[in-house]
Parts: structure tokens; C-alpha cells; sequence
């Protein structure tokens, strides 16, 4: 069941400042429809057989957004109809992506995955593998354009940490827009933020939020 108060309640409280990519990973499908008959057109899944069932069934002008870890392997499944590919942590697997989207004719849009949390488990990049990256190969990948940055902050009450991390995290993103831009490279979304923390995360400067349990119900199972 959707929350159809909450979900007019954030897109009111969040239009002109964020992109809202509703999480739809474990819900079922005449859910991310319902919210679709309301108007919202973008969501988030993590999983990619779960994503390409959901996608067969439902309209074909969702922009589904690829929030979770990727696996090489998987790319190619994908790559023929995804919106955005938020995980991107390696360069190993943008190279991936870029093979794939040539072989598709296309141009994959992305965002670099970087690593803000004090957990050891989530993933993502450091500083130096980001500007490693950025100066020395984007411009080699034609078939990829990598149009900013994700993170997610420690699963935590610690507000004063979550706001820390965003704001290191929005410092990161403000030094990549200062790098040259190209085809491959054009740094303008910052995707941070979730149920928990997307107020913080706004406030820090984010301009995509991926909420899922606010708008969704919470998830029983993963
Ligand atoms: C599940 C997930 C979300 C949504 O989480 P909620 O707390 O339910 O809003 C956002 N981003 C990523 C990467 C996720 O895996």
C-alpha cells in the first residue's frame, strides 16, 4: 500500500529542490503502479531480476533508476532501458557499462558511487579513485556521461555524523563541477538522501532523494 498523503506531503515540501526516485525494491508491482496513476514517473530498484519482471510489466515511460550494487555480469540486462545508473563504483564496471551501451547505440547516463559512511560494508569510491577516474579515462568512454555523485551516509542517530557526511560529500560533488566538463562528463546531480535522512540531506544540497519505506511502507523481507 502507498501512502498517497505522504507522497503528495513530499513532493509539495521538495518540488523546485529534489528529484524524488521512489524505492520500489520488494514491493509489488500494483504499488509502483499506484504511484504512477498519481503522476510519479521515476524509480529506484536494486536488484536487477527483480527490475527487468517489473519493467516488463509496467508502463514503458517509468525512468527507472539502478540504485543498488551493480554486477558486471548484469550490466548488459539493463543497459536497453535504464534512466540512471546511481551505483557506479569502479571504473571496471563503467567501462562495462560503456561497452554495453555502445553495443546498444546508446549513451548510459551515471553517478559515481562514493564511499561517505563509517561502515566498512557499503560501497563506493574514495576522493582519489573519484579524481583518478575523472582525469584520466572518462573521456576515453563516448558511450557513458557521468552526471554526478551518490552517497549514503551511516545508518546512524548520529545527526551531527549524517550531516557531516553530506556535507563532505557536497564538498566532493562542488570540486568535480570545477573539473572540465566534455561529453562524457557533466557533473549536476547529487543524489543523496533517504526516508531517514532527506530533510538533512536537502538542507546539505542534494538534489535527488531516494525514498522508499516513507512512501512505501516499511519492507519486511530483503
Ligand atoms: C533501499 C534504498 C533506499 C531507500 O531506503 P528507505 O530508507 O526505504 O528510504 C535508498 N537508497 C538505496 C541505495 C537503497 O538501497
Amino acid at each position: 500500500m502507498i501512502d498517497e498523503k505522504k507522497y503528495q506531503q513530499l513532493v509539495s515540501e521538495l518540488k523546485d529542490k529534489a528529484v524524488v526516485v521512489a524505492v520500489s525494491k520488494t514491493k509489488p508491482v500494483c504499488d509502483i503502479q499506484a504511484l504512477y496513476n498519481l503522476g510519479h514517473r521515476d524509480f529506484g530498484e536494486n536488484y536487477v531480476q527483480e527490475l527487468l519482471s517489473k519493467q516488463e510489466a509496467l508502463p514503458k515511460d517509468i525512468r527507472w533508476h539502478f540504485i543498488g550494487h551493480l554486477q558486471t555480469n548484469k550490466v548488459k540486462y539493463i543497459v536497453p532501458f535504464i534512466y540512471l545508473i546511481h551505483g557506479v563504483d569502479s571504473l571496471h564496471l563503467l567501462k562495462e557499462i560503456n561497452k554495453q551501451a555502445k553495443k546498444n547505440n546508446k549513451i548510459i547516463h551515471c553517478l559515481l558511487q562514493m564511499h561517505i559512511a563509517r561502515e566498512e560494508t557499503k560501497f563506493g569510491l574514495d576522493e582519489n579513485e573519484l579524481y583518478e577516474i575523472v582525469n584520466t579515462q572518462i573521456n576515453t568512454l563516448k558511450n557513458t556521461c557521468v552526471c554526478g555523485l551518490m552517497g549514503m551516509a551511516s545508518f546512524t542517530n548520529d545527526i551531527d555524523q549524517v550531516k557531516n557526511e553530506f556535507i563532505y560529500l557536497k564538498k566532493v560533488f562542488d570540486n568535480t563541477k570545477l573539473l572540465p566538463a566534455s561529453s562524457s562528463f557533466q557533473p549536476s546531480i547529487l543524489s543523496m538522501g533517504m526516508s531517514n535522512d532527506y530533510l538533512i540531506a536537502i538542507e546539505k544540497g542534494s538534489n535527488m532523494v531516494r525514498i522508499g519505506s516513507l512512501l512505501f511502507g516499511a519492507r519486511n523481507t530483503l
